[in-house]
């Protein structure tokens, strides 16, 4: 399960510069796409496979955000009330303030177990600093600079040290035939009604798997001879009859769900097109490296016309992740359900893929003698070799030199072509590239 830690403070401290320093994707998969929203709320601290823990940033406590903005703060601050651990955050040049000491007291209320971080400390003597802010009681103080990435690695250390242990999801589910599957989406797509219909479908083959933890449910599944885990998705909650307090925290629930499954299917509103709300889950996919089948549901509500011109919407929004593969469904009517548990498995299969070392050498070979590196100012990449880097998502390790020069559109080039001659589809691919033998 996916802990949570939550930023909270005054605004101007500095919460929004480390909550990007924290959630930096270390080696991210992909860099500011087009069409992919971040949400500023929300976001991964991603540290390796097995560890990391969800950020929210609970903006500004006084809450003057308007509109949805105000909506998903509301969410952030409801959310910093549940979190495993809360960061308060203080400015180091300004020193303790009137409005610290409102939000230690609204703190002090939520009992939640929290750690003083003191941010810009570049350039500021930490002993008169830290003497300052000694009457808040704290055992712990960290200064930090979040500005210039001054104690992030150490405070990282001192989260994970207040974390509760993490399992890795593959732990949990020890039979390696199971697809795990979030299917995940804003509120209203579709999600439970298109649950039940499967857990109908199929006549309650389906079981509760024991909960590790109060709000985390999963369901083992088995449809056309496979077996599936569906891991926490809203319609099981709702389902349960969890009471609707849970639902608040949906956009945590679903950064959950998609570290826990193997392949997230979307689910967009055909009769909306592509929000974004759906473009900022679908980022969250991205980074978490997961495979993706994009579910277009109700498909039943439109007339031909509006289906050519959602069509043609959808695939102009969603270009940018050609490899996905994209199914329309019904799931008040059951209908595309085949076509959908066809992609779902052609996507599993490609993100699992398992690649021998001479294969990944010959492909790289090839690419290389059918297109061979440009030369940039006299300078040309060479690529010695390549080595599979392990799957989920598939990842080769290119070894090369000159390889800062390598264009990205080569990247592209060589991930396309591996994908055409892997024929991987619906799993992001990742390329890493080492300098040297
Ligand atoms: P938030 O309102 O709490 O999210 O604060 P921001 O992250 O927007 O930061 C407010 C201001 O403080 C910005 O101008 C930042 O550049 C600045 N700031 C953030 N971190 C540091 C730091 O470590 N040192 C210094 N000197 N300034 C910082
Ligand atoms: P969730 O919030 O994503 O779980 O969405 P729900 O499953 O609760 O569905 C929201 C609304 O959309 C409900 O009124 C459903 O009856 C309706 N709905 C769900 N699937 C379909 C569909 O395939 N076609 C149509 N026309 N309506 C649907």
């Amino acid at each position: 399960m996916l802990p949570l830690v939550a930023l909270v403070g005054r605004p101007n401290v500095g919460k929004s510069t480390l909550f990007n320093a924290m959630t930096r994707s270390r080696d991210a998969l992909v860099h500011d796409q087009p069409g992919v929203t971040r949400d500023r709320h929300y976001g991964i601290c991603r540290l390796n496979e097995d560890t990391s823990f969800a950020l929210v940033d609970t903006g500004g406590i006084a809450g003057e955000e308007e509109g949805l903005a105000g909506a998903t703060a509301r969410q952030a601050r409801a959310a910093a009330a549940e979190a495993d651990l809360v960061l308060f955050i203080v400015d180091g040049r300004e020193g303790a303030s009137a409005l610290d000491d409102e939000i230690l007291r609204w703190l002090r209320k939520t009992d939640r177990p929290t750690l003083l971080v003191i941010n810009k400390m570049d350039g500021m003597d930490e002993t008169t600093v830290l003497a300052d802010f000694a009457r808040y009681g704290f055992s712990d103080m960290l200064a930090i600079s979040a500005a210039h990435r001054q104690g992030i690695d150490d405070l990282v250390d001192e989260v994970l040290q207040r974390l509760p242990e993490q399992g890795a999801a593959e732990e949990l589910d020890t039979d390696p035939n199971r697809v795990r599957i979030a299917f995940v989406g804003r509120p209203n797509v579709g999600k439970s009604t298109l649950v039940n219909r499967l857990l109908g479908e199929e006549r309650m083959i389906a079981s509760e798997v024991p909960g590790t933890t109060r709000d985390s449910i999963a369901v083992d599944l088995e449809r056309g001879g496979r077996q599936y885990r569906l891991v926490d998705t809203a319609g099981l909650r709702r389902k349960a009859r969890v009471e609707e307090a849970v639902e608040k925290f949906s956009i945590i629930k679903t950064l959950q769900a998609i570290e826990q499954c193997q392949v997230a299917v979307l689910l967009i509103d055909a009769t909306e097109g592509v929000t974004d709300q759906d473009a900022s889950v679908l980022g969250a996919i991205l980074d978490a490296g997961r495979a993706l089948v994009v579910a277009v549901n109700k498909w039943d509500g439109l007339t031909t016309y509006q289906r050519d011109q959602t069509e043609a919407l959808l695939s102009r929004k969603l270009s940018f992740v050609e490899w996905a593969e994209a199914v329309r469904i019904s799931a008040k009517h059951g209908s595309g359900l085949l076509e959908l548990f066809k992609a779902i498995h052609r996507a599993h299969a490609s993100a699992t893929k398992e690649f021998g070392t001479s294969e990944v050498n010959k492909a790289l070979e090839v690419a290389y003698e059918t297109n061979p590196p440009p030369s940039i100012r006299g300078h040309v990449s060479k690529l010695r070799y390549v080595h599979p880097g392990g799957s989920n998502p598939p990842t080769f390790i290119v070894h090369g030199t000159r390889l800062k020069v390598l264009p990205e559109s080569y990247k592209r080039y060589l991930e396309n072509f591996f994908r055409k001659r892997f024929k991987l589809v619906g799993t992001p691919v990742q390329f890493i590239f080492r300098e040297g033998s």
